[in-house]
């Protein structure tokens, strides 16, 4: 992968400055000792977490190697009319497509919520022709994309310009989830809104019906599952709680990984069950990924239990490679830098 464009980093470039416990020295080999001390002054005199020190030094991870492995790429939160965000995440998607491409490696591109903002509108604003189109609407993306709603996607009301603009690429017209297979995995993209913007209340019994009945009739060792609202999160928002049925159902039929937006952060969790607790046998890892583009935003002062890393005030977009039984995570900053890196085996 050759990106060698110049990043136009947002204003504060944070990092996280915890351990990971599955990768202790990566999560480190990039912090340098004055910005380690500099960190830990911080942390001694209380700072925000808003507040840390901008840094744009540290080496790039290298991604976790998964030979022959197909590779699903995104993000959410992404087209914003007027900045430069959403281009740089879509050239970003775009180039990783053309060297998967190259490579003879199979792709797909998933979304996790908030496509277009500010409100998804069909009417005079056409948010999603006039902001996502010229950023993630190249042929070669929308040939490749599974997307999920957010909350964003609903501010017309019953999300019509949403489902008008993805079409069959999102599912079933009205509803919002769906569920597809991908390189070996078994992949579903869920509607956290109907918790939340769907005015239909027995909408959301529906859609957890409808998952129960889903992962029974593909038990594949390998599942995916992605929607805009997490379970946890150190961000502005916080965890949504009305997502945790969706969990108990995932963890009960072994769900391996979870991808969130929402948030427009970067973070990564311990796998966990649904309350929270860590689970290295059973646990699905959850990885926020709301930085497609959208304004980018800090964490809150506390961490959430079980996070292990996050990254604010980069844009980027998360490459998930599905390997038969096992996968890699990399989270790719626009300017090419891999910040992050993670991997799991299925259960
Ligand atoms: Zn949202």
């Amino acid at each position: 992968m050759a990106l060698a464009r110049k990043v136009i980093a947002p204003h504060g470039a944070i990092r996280s400055i915890r351990p990971n416990p599955k990768h202790p020295h990566k999560a480190f080999d990039f912090i340098s000792p004055l910005i380690r001390s500099v960190a830990t002054i911080c942390f001694l005199l209380a700072c925000s977490r808003d507040d840390r020190p901008t840094t744009e030094s540290g080496e790039s991870l290298k991604e976790l190697p998964l030979p022959g492995a197909a590779v699903m790429i995104g993000a959410g939160d992404i087209a914003v009319c007027g900045t430069s965000g959403d281009e740089e995440t879509g050239r970003l998607v775009d180039s990783l497509l053309t060297a998967d491409s190259v490579a003879n490696v199979v792709s797909a591109v998933f979304t996790l919520g908030d496509n277009a903002y500010p409100s998804g509108s069909g009417g005079v604003d056409r948010d999603f022709q006039r902001c996502f189109t010229p950023s993630w609407g190249s042929p070669r993306i929308v040939s490749l994309i599974h997307p999920a709603p957010g909350n964003h996607d609903y501010d017309s009301g019953s999300g019509a310009p949403y489902f008008e603009y993805f079409g069959p690429r999102a599912g079933p017209s009205g509803r919002g989830y769906y569920s597809y297979d991908f390189g070996g995995w078994h992949v579903v993209s869920l509607n956290s809104e109907v918790y939340f913007e769907v005015s239909d209340p027995s909408e959301a019994k529906r859609q957890e019906d409808w998952l129960r009945q889903d992962l029974k009739d593909h038990p594949s060792l390998c599942t995916l599952a992605y929607f805009h609202r997490p379970l946890f999160s150190s961000g502005t928002h916080g965890g949504a709680q009305e997502v945790r049925e969706l969990w108990n159902i995932m963890y009960n039929a072994g769900v391996d990984v979870v991808l969130n937006g929402h948030e427009h952060h970067y973070e990564r969790f311990m796998p966990q069950n649904p309350g929270g607790i860590v689970d290295t046998r059973r646990g699905i890892e959850q990885i926020i990924v709301g930085t497609g583009g959208g304004e980018l935003r800090g964490v809150r002062r506390s961490v959430a239990g079980n996070s292990v890393f996050e990254v604010h005030g980069h844009w980027g977009v998360l490459k998930l490679t599905v390997g038969a039984g096992e996968y890699r995570s990399a989270f790719i900053g626009t300017d090419g830098r891999v910040w992050d890196t993670g991997s799991g085996r299925c259960h």
